[in-house]
């Protein structure tokens, strides 16, 4: 499955986010937890970009 760097860990499909072995190859435990933590920054960053953009129009 295709993720983007940026947010990190989204889909194809806006606001769909994904890791671990679903967006990669079949890989490790650890690998899955390092992508998660940085999956969940991704929807931070991703979240208060919207409520950014609604506060502002
Ligand atoms: C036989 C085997 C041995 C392994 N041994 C090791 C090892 O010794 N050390 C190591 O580091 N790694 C090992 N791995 C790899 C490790 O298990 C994976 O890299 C890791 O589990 C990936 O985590 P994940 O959260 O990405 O995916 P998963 O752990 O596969 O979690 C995905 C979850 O999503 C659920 N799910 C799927 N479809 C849906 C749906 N439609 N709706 C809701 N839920 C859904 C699944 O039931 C599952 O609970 C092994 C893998 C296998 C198959």
């Amino acid at each position: 499955m295709l993720i983007r760097e940026m947010p990190y860990g989204m889909t194809t499909r806006n606001g769909v986010f994904a890791g671990g072995d679903v967006a990669n190859h079949p890989a490790t435990v650890v690998n899955a937890m390092q992508q998660a933590k940085k999956v969940v920054e991704g929807i931070v960053r991703y979240v208060d970009a919207i409520k950014l953009l609604e506060a502002i129009n």
